[in-house]
């Protein structure tokens, strides 16, 4: 008898998909991607999951910028006090 194969879309729709963390933009904001049908999900500004559409990767992209630039901005400041 033959197993049936269910594509890995048949099958996180059935059991649900199985997300890992494949990038963190901020704290706050990450990106997931399903291990079996590589479907992507973000956290959007309601800190909600949805859909990575092109939108939302370019969002990210953004708020990634800001938070790093905020972070190279603190780690002056420290740089500064420790001079000072
Ligand atoms: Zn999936």
């Amino acid at each position: 008898m033959k197993k049936p194969t269910l594509s890995p879309k048949v099958y996180c729709s059935l059991f649900g998909h199985d997300y890992e963390v494949t990038k963190k933009v901020t704290e706050h904001v990450k990106e997931y991607t399903c291990t079996r049908c590589k479907k992507q999900l973000t956290t959007n500004s309601n800190g909600e999951l949805t859909e990575l559409t092109p939108k939302f990767r370019e969002i990210n992209l953004i708020l990634e910028r800001i938070h790093n630039s905020r972070k190279e901005r603190l780690k002056g400041k420290a740089v500064i006090s420790s001079i000072c």
